[in-house]
């Protein structure tokens, strides 16, 4: 008998872990028959912008919806330009494109591979200027905050926050990813690092007016009972959803310390076997990968991912290989988003954007979840210095 598979993530074994806690949330709202909003999404809408640090937070239907819903509450529709990260999920640039406004690609840092505040100016000099601009915080890191804000400041145009990936983490200033811009979005989608038992979205604001906008816009712009002044969109959070996150949230800290741990982990032993740390050349090394770097203090990493960047030429066959020996690894992401066939007939041209698309080429997700174990960990070492021992 082979050993189980090294999974990227174990939602049964977490689960396992709350079961009783989870069977409590779930007897409660089937108990009160109330399925949609309710006392139990207020409560987490309190308990999630405590935890993110922040005033007001309002439940929607998916990450998705988050960003939607705040591009609607900027106004954004045809005609305008939004700046975001050419290297990200699909969503980002997805929430944009759907309201009819068009998606200006900037490039990402080689390092934490959030926007680069560089790329951003040359976007804004080729593309003019921009109607909002969205930071993605990319695999648990937090992006630039202090350097965007002080530009988006300059230029008079709101900030959107994309933390689907990152809840917690804190970004340059010690301050919680998505309680900066002017609506920070997280996704509650099963597999993040506070999953749903289904889809759910939040967006965080320090701005109680933006908090009673968007509640409006996400119950189809309805100021009072059957009165419409905006149109809005049905963008719910169900009750069982948040009972669930309720009783996960008290969990998030030790997940999230789990996580950053077998992150120290794989640094120790893959550095030990000549792992190079952070952007820059393969060449010269005695294991030919590249680590994510951790941000300094007060910074902090969630790892939603751990990705390490491997040679273009070499990813496949590692993938292969790992497969093999019963490692799963993901790639995020396989395609840039000015590369997306979708987005072929954006106005300004394809730019070309080298740090995403290097992304695209070298990326690798190794298993980093909280429930991943020791000897488990030690199969992905093993398995990565075989590879290139051969
Ligand atoms: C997951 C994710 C989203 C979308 O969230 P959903 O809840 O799946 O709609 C948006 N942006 C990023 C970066 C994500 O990882």
């Amino acid at each position: 008998m082979s050993e189980p598979r090294v999974p990227m993530l174990d939602l049964r074994a977490q689960h396992a872990a709350i079961a009783d806690e989870i069977a409590a949330a779930l007897a409660r709202v089937v108990a009160s028959q109330r399925f949609v909003a309710g006392p139990e999404v207020a409560s987490l809408e309190q308990a999630v912008a405590t935890y993110c640090e922040t005033d007001h937070a309002v439940a929607c239907g998916s990450g998705s919806d988050a960003l939607l819903l705040s591009l609607m509450d900027h106004g954004i529709g045809p005609g305008h330009k939004v700046i975001c990260p050419a290297f990200t999920f699909f969503a980002t640039a997805g929430a944009v494109a759907r309201l009819g406004a068009e998606p200006v690609f900037a490039d990402v840092d080689p390092d934490g591979l959030t926007l680069s505040v560089d790329s951003v100016k040359r976007a804004i000099d080729r593309a003019g200027r921009p109607d909002a601009i969205i930071a993605v915080h990319l695999f648990g890191r937090v992006a630039a905050m202090d350097e965007l804000l002080a530009l988006a400041g300059a230029l008079g145009v709101p900030i959107i926050e994309d933390a689907a990936q990152s809840i917690g983490a804190r970004d340059s200033a010690g301050l919680r990813a998505g309680s900066r811009g002017d609506g920070g979005c997280l996704s509650f989608y099963p597999t993040k690092n506070l999953g749903a038992y289904g889809d759910g979205g939040m967006i965080l604001c320090r701005d109680a007016a933006r908090a009673d906008r968007l509640r409006v816009l996400r119950n189809h712009g309805a100021t009072s009972p059957y009165q419409h002044d905006v149109s809005g969109i049905n963008s719910r959070l169900d009750a069982i959803q948040a009972a669930v996150l309720l009783a996960k949230l008290p969990h998030l800290d030790a997940w999230t310390a789990a996580r950053q741990g077998n992150a120290a982990a794989y640094q120790d032993a893959l550095s030990v076997a000549g792992a190079g740390i952070g952007p820059g050349p393969f060449v010269g090394l005695g294991l030919p990968i590249r680590l994510p770097s951790a941000p300094p203090r007060p910074a902090s990493h969630v790892f939603h991912q751990y990705v390490i960047r491997v040679p273009t030429e070499d990813r496949s066959a590692l993938r292969a290989h790992l497969a093999r020996e019963g490692v799963d690894t993901a790639i995020y992401y396989p395609i840039a988003l000015h590369r997306q066939p979708c987005f072929a007939g954006l106005r300004g041209g394809i730019p070309s954007l080298p740090e995403s698309e290097a992304a695209a080429r070298e990326c690798l997700a190794l298993p980093v979840h909280a429930e991943l174990g020791k000897d488990q960990q030690a199969r992905v070492v093993a398995g990565l210095c075989e590879f290139f021992a051969r």
